[in-house]
């Protein structure tokens, strides 16, 4: 029985079973120094090992006698030649790749030739993905990796579900108000109220006393919603694209391919320069309109936002992970045939928010950043370079993990030492795009962030 979890370093505990079975716990236990000391020892000619146990022994003697791993006949035998071996000798060289120092293939150097094929157009939180770590956006933007949803296995709402379910209420909420409705406080609870049992029914609100508490928050948020709710709105979930319903997902929200109600625009062109130009689909959440007719573009965001807060201080888009708002800004500038300066905010909905709002006017340095960011993002992304990129080191409750990990479905993809790997391989002149993401905006542009009351008219 192993004492520890080699991914975690956390010990592990014996089971009670094996001290309550007398033979077990007195007669057959035999300590031994390690897991690699035992499969190597004389003994494990004798004992009973699963097939994988008995090959790692073949291997591992064969290594302490100075032969290679890849020329052991156990190799050949154990797999179906000659298929078998290459596949097996990839094994060795991923497993080697790290000691070898460079950015290798095992280490998402891809290239151009290994048939990735590249999206025509983008949505903004594709890219954002990227930005965060490309190693993310291979997995779950080309490769199509989805984590299993198993609202069984879990006690509590995920956040992803809650994000979700607030975008929906509030998207049914003011479309009411665009075909005519009055700000009413009432009508908004009922569909609160509505759209949560939905979810429950569909399981995703968690165990029934969870479920009671996150029905009686939800209404608590929207409450704090219409008291913020003051401006008036001209537009909702407008979308931009074809297909944009499907790809513009933000990391707070379910993955889905909802119908598009209202109006579509096409593609946003965005030229980068060099006659290089973005094109991205998408999905705003409103628009609204001061009294002196400038837009106000609000993109809602649920659960606490610490690091979008944190990220927004040092630069208003984020390091590439905010890229909404300018995208967004522009769009609705398109739609509403509007000239001048459009105000664009992250509306933060949670009751546990660090701010109420981030919001700024669109401008010429934060196009200028826009700029910056997607060419080093999409420079990365056609040159074939997808490094996992940790970020610094934080704790969950769980353990230890990184900033860029927290919420990332393929934690358990990516090894223990991802941030040992990052910091060997940043060098690679390969990567040069995928360093220039962290660095600061030149000139500094945080304090054009106003993380202040929200806007009421
Ligand atoms: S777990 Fe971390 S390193 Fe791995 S893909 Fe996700 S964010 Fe990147």
């Amino acid at each position: 029985m192993p004492r520890v979890d080699p991914r975690t370093g956390r010990e592990l505990g014996r089971s009670r079973w094996l001290d309550e079975t007398y033979a077990l716990a007195s007669q057959t236990e035999t300590p031994v120094a390690s897991f690699a000391a035992d499969i190597e020892s004389e003994a494990a000619e004798t004992m009973p090992l699963s097939g994988d146990e008995r090959l790692l022994s073949s291997l591992s003697r064969a290594v302490r006698a100075g032969r290679t791993p890849e020329s052991e006949p156990a190799v050949v035998e154990c797999l179906p030649a000659p298929a078998g071996v290459p596949a097996l000798g990839r094994s060795f060289a991923a497993a080697r790749a790290p000691l070898t120092g460079g950015f290798t293939a095992f280490e998402g150097n891809v290239g151009t030739g290994e048939g990735i094929t590249l999206p025509d157009t983008f949505a903004p939180t594709q890219l954002e993905d990227y930005a965060a770590c490309p190693r993310r956006y291979l997995f779950k933007r080309l490769l199509k990796l989805n984590e299993r949803i198993r609202p069984e296995a879990t006690e509590e709402m995920a956040p992803a579900d809650r994000g979700s379910l607030v975008h929906d209420i509030l998207a049914r909420y003011v479309r009411g108000r665009l075909d005519g409705a009055p700000r009413d406080l009432d009508r908004l609870l009922a569909i609160a109220d509505e759209c949560f049992s939905l979810a429950e029914q569909e399981g995703r609100c968690g165990a029934p006393v969870i479920a009671r508490v996150e029905r009686s928050v939800l209404m608590r948020e929207m409450r704090q919603f219409f008291e913020e709710d003051l401006l008036e709105p001209v537009e909702v979930e407008l979308s931009f694209g074809e297909t944009a319903a499907a790809f513009d997902v933000a990391e707070d929200r379910v993955e889905g391919d909802k119908p598009v109600e209202g109006p579509a625009l096409p593609a946003l062109e965005f030229p980068l320069g060099g006659g290089r130009t973005v094109r991205f689909i998408g999905r705003l959440d409103r628009i609204d309109r001061r009294p002196d007719g400038t837009p106000v573009v609000s993109d809602y965001k649920s659960g606490k936002q610490s690091t979008l807060v944190s990220s927004m201080r040092q630069d208003p888009l984020g390091f590439g992970t905010r890229l909404q708002l300018p995208i967004y800004g522009r769009v609705a500038a398109a739609f509403l045939g509007w000239k001048g300066s459009v105000r664009t905010r992250y509306w933060l909905t949670s009751l546990r928010r660090e701010k109420p709002q981030a919001a700024y006017t669109i401008d010429e340095k934060i196009l200028e950043r826009l700029r910056s960011l997607l060419d080093h993002i999409t420079t990365g992304i056609t040159t074939g370079v997808f490094p996992g990129v940790p970020g610094d080191e934080t704790y969950r409750p769980s353990g230890p993990t990184f900033d860029h990990c927290v919420h990332c479905p393929f934690d358990m993809m990516c090894p223990v030492d991802r941030d040992r790997r990052w910091a060997a391989e940043e060098a690679a002149p390969e990567l040069a795009a995928v360093v220039a993401l962290g660095e600061p905006p030149e000139p500094d542009l945080g304090s054009i962030v106003d993380m202040g009351e929200l806007e009421l008219r």
